[in-house]
Parts: C-alpha cells; sequence; structure tokens
C-alpha cells in the first residue's frame, strides 16, 4: 500500500498508515493453506475451519491438535518445510512460520500469484490483517487497530461482548426470520428501509432480553403490519426461529443489498430533514459520497441552542403520535461518568438529540454520540445573568415532542436520577398525554452517590435505620413541614445551600439537637468535589461557606468515619478545601 502524500485517510488513518478495507469472507469449500505447526498456526486453522474452509496445512511438525485434525481427515497435512510453489492454487495464505525471512519469501510468491496473505505478528508481510473477533451466533463483531496494538483489538471486542450479550443471536435470528415476509408486503426499498429501523430500534430486544421472544415477534408483527396498512391476509411466513440459525446459501433470506443498504450504511431518516447545526471539517466528503446516508458524521456544533423554533408545528395532542422517536427520561448521574448506568451510557451513544440540564457534566456529554444534536435547557441560576436561555417546561415539552417525530432516540437528560427533583415525573405524564412513546431509565440520585462518594453511610446499625430525602428550596408561599423532617434518622437536603441557614435554626426549633453534625458534599463525584462537616448550630449561625450544587446530608451518620482510609473517598475528594478563610465555630472543611 503506497503512502498517501501526507493526507489522512478516511477517519483519519495516521499518514504512512494502511487504510484497512474491512471485509467478512465467505470461505467456505475454499482452499486455504496454512505455513508452520506452532500454536497461532493451530489457531488460525482453527477459524478458517469453522468458516468452512479447506485447510492445507504446511508444516515439519504440528501441535497435538492439529496433528489430530490430519489424522481425522479434517485437514491436509504437507509434512515439510514451505517451498517455493507451495502457493499455487489456494485463495487464501496464511504464514505462521515465525521466521520473516521465511514470511519474506512466502509473501513474495503469494503477490506473485495475487493471493492474500498473513504473516502472524508480522505486518511488513501482511497484504492483510485479522481483526480481533466475537461471534454471537450469526452477529460478528471485528476490531481492528491496524495492526498497530492486536492486544488493545482483543481489550476493545471483549468490552464489546460484554455489552452484547447472548441475546443478540436471538435477536438477530428474530430478524432474519422476518425477512421473507418484509420482503413480501413491502416491495418499495425505501419503505423498507424505514421499516427494518423501526423494527431494530423497537422494544423488541428489551423482550428478547427478558426471554419474551414471543412477545419480540408479535412487536415486529405488528410492526410490519401497520407498515402494510393492515394485517396480512395469510399468516406471516416468517420461518420457525432456532437460537443459533446459521445462514447458507439457498436459504429464503433475500440478498440485504435488495434493502438498498449494506450491514454498515446508516439509517436514512425516516421523516423531515433535520436542523442539525454544524460545521464540516474542512476538506470533509459528504456523507452520501461514502454512502452513509441519514446521520451526520460531522463534528457537533455544542452546545447548541435552537432560537425557538420558527414555524414549530404544534405539538400532537391525540395518543396518535406518528414520529419514529422514543424519548428517554435518563438519569444522568451525579457527574462522574462511570456512574452513569450502562443502559443510560449505551442510550447516550445511539442519540440522535439530547437535551440537557445544567448539572450534567461535560465528561457525561462526552458520551453523546458525536453527530447528535445538543440543547442545553438549563435554566441560569437566578442573578447569574448565564447566557443560558431559561427554558420554560412548556417550551421544553414541545421541543422534545418536535425531536421525537424527527428522530429516533431523543434524550431528556437530567442530573441524578431522572424522577428525583428533576420534573421527572410531569415530563413522563405530559409526553405520555401527548402520545410519545417515552422510556425512564434511572440513574444514581446525587442524593445517594454525594454522601457515599464522602464516605457518609446513609444508615448504620445502631445509629441510623431510616433517611429522607427533602428539598431546601421552597416554592414562594409553600412551607416546608420541618417538624416531620426533623424526625427522620438521617436527613438528606438537595437544594439547601441558598436557605441553609433558616432551614438548620428550623430543624433546631424542631428538636434536632445543635450539636447535630452534618455535611455538605459539594459537586459530588466532579474533579472539584468538596466536603464540608460541621454543626446544625454553626450552620444557622451563618458561619459556613457552601457553593451549589451540594447535598446537605444531617445526622449522626455525618460524623462518622474520619479516617480517610475508611471513607473510601476518590483522591479528589481528600485534596483539602482551598485556602478561604477558614470557617468559624464548629465548622471545619476538608
Ligand atoms: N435529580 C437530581 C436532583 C436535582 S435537584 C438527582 O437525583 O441528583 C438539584 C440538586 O441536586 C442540587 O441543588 C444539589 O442539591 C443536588 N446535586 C445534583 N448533583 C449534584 C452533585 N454532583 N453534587 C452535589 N449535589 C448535587
Amino acid at each position: 500500500m503506497g503512502t498517501d502524500g501526507g493526507l489522512r485517510g478516511p477517519d483519519g488513518t495516521a499518514p504512512g498508515r494502511v487504510p484497512y478495507y474491512p471485509v467478512m469472507l465467505d470461505l467456505r469449500d475454499r482452499p486455504c493453506v496454512v505455513l508452520g505447526g506452532g500454536r497461532e498456526a493451530e489457531a488460525k486453522v482453527r477459524g478458517l475451519l469453522d468458516a468452512g474452509a479447506r485447510v492445507t496445512l504446511v508444516a515439519a511438525t504440528a501441535t497435538e491438535a492439529l496433528a489430530r485434525w490430519a489424522a481425522e481427515g479434517r485437514i491436509r497435512w504437507i509434512r515439510r518445510e514451505y517451498r517455493p510453489g507451495d502457493l499455487a492454487g489456494f485463495v487464501l495464505v496464511i504464514a505462521a512460520t515465525g521466521d520473516p525471512d521465511l514470511n519474506r519469501r512466502i509473501r513474495r510468491e503469494a503477490d506473485r500469484r495475487h493471493l492474500w496473505v498473513n504473516a502472524v505478528d508480522d505486518p511488513p508481510h501482511c497484504s492483510f490483517i485479522l481483526p480481533a473477533v466475537h461471534r454471537q451466533g450469526d452477529l460478528v463483531v471485528a476490531v481492528g487497530t491496524g495492526g498497530q496494538s492486536p492486544a488493545l483489538a482483543a481489550r476493545l471486542r471483549d468490552r464489546l461482548a460484554r455489552e452484547l450479550g447472548p441475546e443478540y443471536a436471538t435477536w438477530i435470528a428474530l430478524l432474519g426470520s422476518m425477512r421473507p415476509a418484509v420482503a413480501a408486503r413491502i416491495p418499495d426499498p425505501d419503505r423498507r428501509r424505514a421499516l427494518w429501523y423501526r423494527m431494530v430500534d423497537s422494544e423488541g430486544l428489551a423482550l428478547v432480553r427478558r426471554g419474551d421472544v414471543e412477545g419480540a415477534r408479535r412487536l415486529l408483527e405488528a410492526l410490519l403490519d401497520a407498515a402494510a396498512g393492515g394485517p396480512a391476509d395469510a399468516p406471516p411466513a416468517s420461518a420457525a426461529l432456532t437460537p443459533h440459525p446459521t445462514s447458507r446459501p439457498g436459504d429464503a433470506a433475500p440478498d440485504p443489498r435488495a434493502d438498498g443498504f449494506a450491514e454498515g450504511a446508516d439509517p436514512a431518516p425516516t421523516a423531515v430533514a433535520t436542523t442539525r447545526v454544524g460545521t464540516a471539517p474542512a476538506g470533509a466528503i459528504s456523507g452520501s459520497a461514502h454512502g452513509v446516508q441519514g446521520r451526520s458524521r460531522q463534528a457537533p456544533a455544542e452546545p447548541s441552542v435552537p432560537s425557538p423554533l420558527p414555524g414549530h408545528p404544534q405539538p400532537t395532542r391525540s395518543p396518535s403520535h406518528q414520529g419514529p422517536g422514543t424519548v428517554y427520561l435518563v438519569g444522568a448521574g451525579p457527574g462522574d461518568p462511570e456512574l452513569l448506568t450502562l443502559r443510560a451510557a449505551r442510550i447516550l451513544a445511539e442519540a440522535d438529540c439530547v437535551l440537557y440540564d445544567r448539572l450534567v457534566s461535560p465528561a457525561v456529554l462526552a458520551r453523546v454520540r458525536p453527530g447528535a444534536e445538543r440543547i442545553a435547557v438549563g435554566k441560569a441560576p437566578r442573578g447569574a445573568g448565564g447566557s443560558m436561555a431559561a427554558w420554560s417546561q412548556e417550551a421544553i415539552l414541545d421541543l422534545l415532542a418536535d425531536r421525537a417525530r424527527r428522530h429516533r432516540v431523543v434524550v431528556r437528560l437530567k442530573g441524578g436520577d431522572p424522577m428525583v427533583f428533576g420534573r421527572g415525573g410531569e415530563e413522563l405524564a405530559e409526553l405520555r398525554r401527548r402520545g410519545i412513546p417515552v422510556q425512564v431509565v434511572p440513574g444514581v440520585t446525587s442524593a445517594v452517590a454525594a454522601p457515599g462518594l464522602a464516605g457518609i453511610p446513609l444508615t448504620l446499625r445502631g445509629v441510623a435505620s431510616s433517611f429522607t430525602v427533602a428539598s431546601g428550596h421552597c416554592q414562594a408561599g409553600s412551607s416546608q413541614d420541618w417538624a416531620r423532617l426533623a424526625a427522620a434518622d438521617t436527613l438528606v437536603v438537595l437544594m439547601g445551600v441558598a436557605n441553609r441557614q433558616a432551614t438548620a435554626r428550623a430543624l433546631i426549633e424542631a428538636g434536632r439537637p445543635p450539636a447535630e453534625p452534618c455535611a455538605f458534599v459539594e459537586w459530588a463525584s466532579w474533579p472539584r468535589q468538596r466536603v464540608i462537616r460541621a454543626t446544625l448550630e454553626a450552620v444557622a449561625a451563618g458561619c459556613v461557606q457552601t457553593e451549589a450544587p451540594a447535598v446537605w446530608i444531617i445526622g449522626p451518620v455525618a460524623a462518622w468515619a474520619d479516617e480517610p482510609a475508611i471513607r473510601g473517598t476518590p483522591p479528589a475528594a481528600r485534596v483539602d478545601a482551598p485556602s478561604s478563610p477558614a470557617p468559624v465555630r464548629g465548622a471545619s472543611r476538608r
């Protein structure tokens, strides 16, 4: 492969590197030759046999397994070293000799015969390289690093394998079994493609995961019926589902290209064109030139705050939502992306559009799919004079409804858990009322994460057997029942920084001891996390400096575990508080 004159290859291949072209070969009954008889050769032979190839081994000695396969007639073994001319008649060559000089000679003959050759652990003598592979039924995940780090490729493969559970094999088989019926009933390729994406994006996978394969099948059939404009006259032609089918030529499954796309192409948008804002990198080739349709591959313009949508369609008021989208009310956790749930991380990686709150951290936003539209809808704190628009709840709901009509994965991303002081309940009810499919993805609430990260248990045998979570931010005119809250073993106050003095006084009046320990955990899980310990009395006296966002934990548990080693806090939290004026009387900082 020649150099590229200093230009980056597709997707940023480094100059001078080979921009490998990934393929999946059908090697059934094809003559392939493996040279060398060690462990590496054995692994390659096994892979070729799994792919149905006819394997010849050229090696003076061989491992036990290779010798056994030869004795069983599964491979042909020529018991000697490589000789020029050995490659005649093969379609694929694997040199597992461990000898670069021998590999060079093999490569030379292979090139002369226009054969593809892989020299194990010897990239200069390869004309193709092998990715790290994970198979799950018909699902094949192949990861490559351009030959630079097979170990990293293997690790990434393992990570993907963990994410793609065994349900995928069944799900793929189920989708495959729908192909004849879909091809017969939806002749138009564009409509068929849109239907396929509706199917793969449906809740079918979740049903399969729960073991309800029949429910998933019914769901797919209902989607097909809806697309075809009514149920089929005859029962659907879906074939019986086998858990791990291996399709063979001649199976009823039509050519995937008949759908107008090959595996790897992205979906075309099913509805209106998107209004994604973004600037393509200079010299970028338009997506369609690469056969990529629909989703933009360009860099996001973020955070984009669109002006109120001109001509923005009226939200649907009946449960007849026609768009392709589901709105996911996703909990972003307290800030550290490692505290996202696996589900939240997956949905962010698939998102088309994300509406996020102020307390969602940049590190979590970095998990959003690069081409997705991002809209900051968080309200700037009062008096902060921030540049962020203050979005009304109604405007946010309209925007969600609008995006769900255009996109498939619309994410409403909220700090912590969406149903804890996050207006998640209201949004869920209103989206349902508008007929928009909506799902809640719970998150790690700061009410629980912040004390945990500060090493403060919410319950502790013999000390506290319950905890109560309350808001310290009282709506105008409303009053908090502090007497009731004062009765909790451990009281966790969110949004409590601004009113902390009045709250502490009210709690003391309601019977909490003035010397009661408490702690504020600011910016929990962020690099700037800080824990401030004090007594209720000190807070009531206005002696404790703290800043929002903070979780305020009140109760005997707040004094527990002063040893950092026991507290188990992340290093960032152990850093001493900045050298601001020392708090007085009863307040101490860590
Ligand atoms: N739904 C969120 C709470 C939203 S209310 C959740 O489940 O965590 C906003 C309040 O949450 C803030 O005023 C603060 O009290 C708390 N909060 C959210 N993230 C925080 C963080 N990283 N550190 C400390 N407090 C946080």
